[in-house]
């Protein structure tokens, strides 16, 4: 485990006058080795003692998965020894030294105070030098150390503050490291190895990584001398230290920490996101901090505790305390307000108080508070100045940040704020999205569960059995014809049309499908708000108990659903084979007289207008729907007549529609068909028309752009719908087919997917329309908003490309395989079986038809390719919405 960095080279320079510092401010003179080491140089030898600061610009921030702790338990474990120095403590007893150490977010340091001798100087500069480089830990070593470290875990957890602000921080830094304590975690610790703590170490613990700080009597070239002799041969590693890139996103709304316990009084306290330490804004806000609590703010655990009757009023507050301070980390900083409260006292009244007096107080702070606040601030740091060893030690945190002399430069900030600049940052950082708020209630009975280690109980499967084994479904070849072959066509006298795929299936479960489709001249009489309850209503829990009671022991046989599709509604049943004729049976009940409540309908009615509601804030449905009713009603107006329904709408259109509508059935699975047949006839025959279906006519649409603008929606979407006077029977319809998937597969997904990450949510789709001679387009595609203009040059781009690039043998057969494979699908599983043949039923088709197209995909030219893409798919006469926060579209040409 040992890796020696100590090289036995000569350093450059070892005697002579003493350099130039590279830079000198006040005292503080810096130089720097040629291995990277930071050496700082604050003599005075008006003093007895010499302090010796090392610092080590790595914490709990850089610590790994599953090593929470890691940097602390290290600085343990750096009082362990070498095999030069293996007994620490004789050492520092022997020379009278006074040693102590830290860690925190972005540092790690080791202090000594001594007397200032030479021989001192000489001894403390090997020591660290030698630890730096050759610490050597044994396993038991490292198992006693834990013991402490536990401990002190456990003692930082018995403070309600402590456990508060533990889990403050870790609800404002969800994702950064600043979220997890320095503490760290009790799981982690334990399997903390000498081999991770060494690699550790040896990641963070490198000359460029370091600073040594000498303030007090010394010899400022002698001390020169001893640091180039003994860390100037320590090697740099070549590797470069990990990279960090996790950070948290902007917080957007406040979140409360709440944490109940045995010990301690309540606690209300806030936290809330603020500049990094070097930032100029750092300075504004620790003079704003100072103001609000009239006191001195100590930077990072230096706190002051003081009452205010400025922030909170006394009655509130009792005999509780209050205290702030301001972090201002290296890549991230705080601001913490605490109050603690008498026992038996709820600390939310607190915690209203202390909201409500820091987020105002921007507006009351005054010049004179703001001069007041800035002469403690300024005298606190004169005091640190001018007492070396609390100044050697204050370098750590500003080296941490990057630089030392970022201690000066905040020192001429703060003298420069202005209460202007006050009251600027804290409307900018002490604001209700910024804020994460903590509540700790004691507690006398606090219950808390402890989750156990996952155990799979493998003895638990000696002897296990099913207690009878899931039947297996059927194979049918996934082809139109040999699909065809099974399927078995029955039509009633009045034109009713049943499709039967009885076929065996996993579990013996038959799904089938009665669909009702509405006539054209139907449709205007027909209230299409009611129209979109009733389906959901027919099927609903009442009625379903209802129908229940009239077929007697029919409990929990299958499902019953209803559903609205473009032109009527339908009702989708799954059961067991042995249940399915009586799923059928009762499907006939809830078909002969609305069978549901009132209370039902308004709760339906409630949930379809907030869903409405929700999707006209969202693009894709407020695009999609839009596009859909093609200039009928606006989602607002819909929304308004679907408010106005009556439970009597209701009822009035069910009876409207009985007898009225075309309908078909039809089912995949385990059943008889002769039985189904018989028990389907009922209700067809009741809700059919004797008229001969009238599909709605052609659509005639002109081509245009619609925006609907949703402020601040980061996402938008792009609806386009393609209207070609292209049937299923047109001799172009083939050609035009395979042109579609071409230019999808190698023109659009190229330009907007996969080459450029324009848009990954998208749909695409070529429908002949029913009993029309038209066919549509569908394109839909999500991006962000201020990339709405890009995507829909990149489709139009995908259009134009049909014309200016020809298209090639191999996108060809691409798009030719991938059509025969969308074919097969339909036949892969006994749901896509049901809907293809649903969709063929109604189109009086049968799979005969897929066959044949299957066969002309294969057999189209590609000049007819060609020439069907560059007649019918046209940019320029797609009917666009697009919606988004379509004003935040950036023009890609700008
Ligand atoms: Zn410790």
């Amino acid at each position: 485990m040992l890796f020696i960095t100590c090289l036995l080279t000569i350093p450059a320079r070892l005697a002579g006058e003493t350099p130039e510092p590279a830079c000198e401010i006040e005292g503080v003179s810096e130089y720097q080795l040629d291995n990277g080491l930071k050496v700082l140089l604050v003599p005075d030898s008006s003093i007895p003692t010499l302090t010796v600061n090392l610092i080590i610009r790595a914490g709990s921030r850089h610590e790994p998965y599953g090593q929470k702790g890691i940097a602390h338990l290290l600085e343990h474990m750096m009082f362990k020894g070498t095999a030069t120095y293996p007994d620490v403590r004789n050492v520092i007893r022997r020379n009278g030294w006074s040693m102590q150490a830290s860690t925190w977010n972005d540092f790690t340091n080791y202090e000594t105070t001594m007397p200032g001798t030479r021989e001192n100087l000489e001894e403390i500069i090997h020591f660290e030098a030698d630890r730096f480089a050759n610490l050597r830990v044994t396993s038991s070593q490292l198992i006693e150390e834990l013991k402490i470290v536990l401990n002190e875990n456990s003692n930082a957890k018995a403070s309600p503050e402590n456990v508060l602000t533990e889990q403050m921080i870790s609800a404002a830094f969800p994702w950064h490291n600043y979220g997890r304590a320095t503490i760290g975690n009790q799981g982690d610790l334990s399997k903390i190895t000498v081999d991770s703590l060494e690699a550790f170490r040896q990641t963070h613990y490198r000359t460029d990584n370091a600073t040594i700080v000498l303030a007090g009597r010394f010899e400022p070239k002698r001390a020169l001398e001893n640091i180039r002799a003994h860390f100037g041969r320590l090697m740099c590693p070549e590797r470069v230290p990990p990279i960090e890139s996790t950070i948290d996103p902007p917080q957007t709304g406040e979140r409360r920490v709440t944490v109940r316990g045995m010990t301690g009084k309540p606690v209300a306290a806030l936290l809330y996101h603020g500049p990094a330490g070097a930032h100029e804004d750092f300075a504004a806000l620790e003079i704003f901090l100072s103001a609000l609590m009239d006191a001195t703010p100590g930077y990072l655990w230096a706190q002051e505790r003081f009452r205010s009757a400025a922030v909170v009023s006394p009655d509130i507050l009792g005999d509780g305390q209050l205290w702030g301070r301001i972090s201002g980390l290296k890549q991230r900083g705080f601001v913490e307000l605490y109050g603690t409260m008498p026992t038996d006292s709820a600390p939310e009244p607190l915690l209203n108080e202390l909201i409500a007096a820091t987020e105002r107080f921007a507006e009351s702070v005054t010049r004179e508070q703001v001069r007041t606040a800035k002469r403690r601030v300024l005298a606190r740091m004169q005091s640190q100045l001018l007492d070396l060893r609390s100044f050697a030690v204050e370098l750590r945190y500003w080296e941490s940040l990057g630089d030392w002399r970022l201690y000066f430069l905040h020192r001429d900030r703060v003298k420069n704020v202005h209460v202007d600049d006050v009251r600027r940052v804290a409307k900018r950082y002490l604001h209700r999205n910024n804020r994460t708020e903590g509540l700790y209630f004691a507690s006398s009975e606090p219950v808390v569960t402890t989750i156990q280690e996952p155990q799979v109980p493998t003895e638990s499967f000696d002897g296990f059995r099913r207690e009878s084994a899931v039947s297996v479904g059927e194979w049918i070849e996934p082809e139109p014809l040999a699909v065809e072959s099974r399927v078995n066509r029955h039509s009633f006298p009045n034109g009713v049309k049943v499709a039967l795929l009885p076929k065996r299936t996993r579990g013996s479960m038959v799904h089938a499908r009665l669909t009702f489709r509405l006539d054209s001249n139907v449709m205007p009489v027909t209230d299409t708000g009611a129209l979109s309850l009733l389906p959901k209503l027919i099927t609903s829990t009442n009625a379903k108990a209802t129908s229940r009671r009239r077929v007697p022991g029919s409990v929990g046989l299958g499902t019953t659903f209803g559903s609205n599709t473009d032109d009527g509604f339908s009702i989708t049943i799954r059961s067991e084979k042995e249940h399915f004729l009586v799923m059928l049976e009762r499907l006939n009940h809830l078909l002969s007289e609305p069978c549901f409540t009132q209370d039902e309908f308004e709760s339906l009615k409630r949930t379809n207008v907030a869903s409405l509601e929700r999707r006209s804030r969202l693009p894709y449905p407020l695009a999609d729907e839009h596009l859909r009713r093609s200039g009928a009603k606006s989602i607002q107006e819909e929304l308004d007549s679907l408010k106005s329904i009556t439970f009597a709408d209701v009822l009035d259109c069910y009876r409207q529609l009985t007898g009225n509508v075309h309908g078909e059935f039809v089912a995949v699975g385990d059943f008889e068909p002769k039985a189904v047949i018989a028990k389907v006839a009922l209700p067809l025959d009741r809700w059919q028309s004797e008229h001969k279906f009238q599909p709605s006519s052609s659509h005639q649409v002109e081509s245009e752009t619609t925006e609907l603008q949703i402020d601040g929606s980061p996402s938008a979407c792009f609806a386009g719908d393609l209207y070609v006077q292209v049937g299923r029977d047109h001799p172009d319809y083939v050609a035009l087919l395979v042109a579609h998937r071409v230019w999808m597969l190698h023109r659009l997904i190229p330009r907007i997917s996969q080459d450029v990450g324009l848009s990954y949510y998208y749909s695409n789709a070529l429908q002949p329309l029913p009993g029309t001679d038209q066919s549509r387009v569908s394109l839909r595609a999500t991006c962000d908003s201020v990339r709405l203009l890009e995507l829909k040059r990149a489709i139009a781009d995908s259009f134009f490309s049909l014309h200016s690039t020809d298209i090639t043998v191999d996108e060809l057969s691409l798009a030719k395989e991938q059509l025969a494979n969308s074919a097969r699908m339909k036949f892969w599983s006994d749901k896509s079986l049901l809907s293809s043949l649903a969709e063929s039923t109604s189109e009086n088709r049968s799979f005969v038809d897929d066959s044949n197209l299957t066969r002309r995909i294969n057999e189209v030219a590609l000049a007819d390719v060609q020439r069907a893409g560059q007649s019918y798919l046209k940019f320029d006469q797609m009917v666009i919405v697009v919606a988004g926060d379509v004003a935040s579209a950036a023009d890609p040409d700008q």
